[in-house]
């Protein structure tokens, strides 16, 4: 869909009632941020996945330049949408855009998923105009394939990022998807995309999350979900741990906040989560892994704090 057709479907959007409806704040105790949501191109498709799962506000994660539909967006649901903003980091005017982004008022880079090793220098130079910005960064670390021949994303996670931690300490960093998860436990050697059983304590996320200020933990997708699901004993006491560190997001890809259509973009390694809503699964973890306050945190306000929205 190109910028014209966007703004047609929001400005056709903008005239229906749907626009009216606000999300149930209920449904979980607590209204609930998505940190992690891919901009779906509709905005009725946007809404849907909000409302049918309950959440109050989602942060849309964009590529390119895409200010003016921001800003559409803003208008025809108000309150509803934040956005990062991402582009190819190896072009010359990545710096150009991603400022531009940042200007028309994207509050974050993301996500950052490239075939790059997570300490070279195309992504540390994302990283150094993110701390001169001030705006946190979403990054997906990943070592084993979902599908042949993928290939690795932001490679060198457990091996080098303590590097990255101490060399801009004035980057926020948010760690998402598998290589960063499985990390939870100190056995992981990328054996499995997403490992099931009991968490070896002293994993480097864990340790790093407690040792570093800059870097945060974002909860969504089938990475974070499994992780959450491994080892419930772990998990109560990771969540305390940690509850000023952690964000709720989904990376759902259902239709309608309940699993309708494809919730995992048909990664054949997260099927147990086929035909789930991936924001329902994590919240419903989430809830019964820990308290109503630091549920609350998690889910609403350690992302406001970090992305600096007044509540
Ligand atoms: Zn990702
Ligand atoms: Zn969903």
């Amino acid at each position: 869909m190109n910028r014209r057709e966007f703004l047609e479907t929001v400005g056709a959007a903008a005239l229906t009632p749907i626009l009216a409806q606000r999300a149930p704040m209920s449904e979980w105790g607590s209204p609930v941020f998505d940190l992690h949501f891919h901009l779906r191109s509709e905005l009725a498709s946007n809404l849907a996945h909000l409302d049918g799962a309950g959440l109050a506000k989602a942060n849309l994660l964009t590529r390119g330049v895409v200010g003016e539909e921001m800003k559409a967006l803003a208008a025809a649901a108000p309150g509803r949408f934040t956005w990062f903003t991402s582009y190819d980091v190896t072009q010359s005017d990545v710096g150009r855009v991603l400022s531009q982004g940042v200007k028309d008022g994207a509050q974050g880079f993301g996500e950052l998923k490239f075939h790059l090793a997570a300490d070279g220098p195309e992504l540390r130079r994302i990283y150094a105009l993110a701390a001169e910005l001030l705006v946190p960064i979403v990054i997906h670390f990943q070592e084993v394939d979902h599908f042949p021949n993928e290939g690795t994303w932001s490679a060198g996670f457990a091996k080098t990022f303590e590097s990255i931690l101490n060399a801009y300490p004035r980057t926020t960093f948010i760690g998402h998807a598998d290589a960063f998860w499985a990390n939870v436990s100190d056995d992981y050697h990328n054996e499995a995309a997403y490992p099931s059983g009991p968490v070896k304590r002293g994993g480097v996320t864990d340790r790093w999350l407690g040792d570093y200020a800059n870097l945060f933990g974002d909860l969504s997708a089938n990475s974070g979900n499994n992780a959450l699901s491994r080892d419930p004993e772990f998990t109560a006491d990771f969540l305390t741990r940690h509850q000023d560190k952690l964000l709720f997001g989904s990376d759902c890809s259902c239709r309608d906040g309940h699993g309708a259509g494809v919730s995992q973009s048909n990664n054949p390694a997260a099927a147990r989560l086929a035909g789930k809503c991936v924001a329902r699964e994590t919240l419903t973890v989430l809830q019964r892994s820990t308290s109503p306050a630091i549920f609350q945190k998690i889910a609403w306000g350690n992302a406001h704090r970090l992305l600096r929205i007044p509540v």
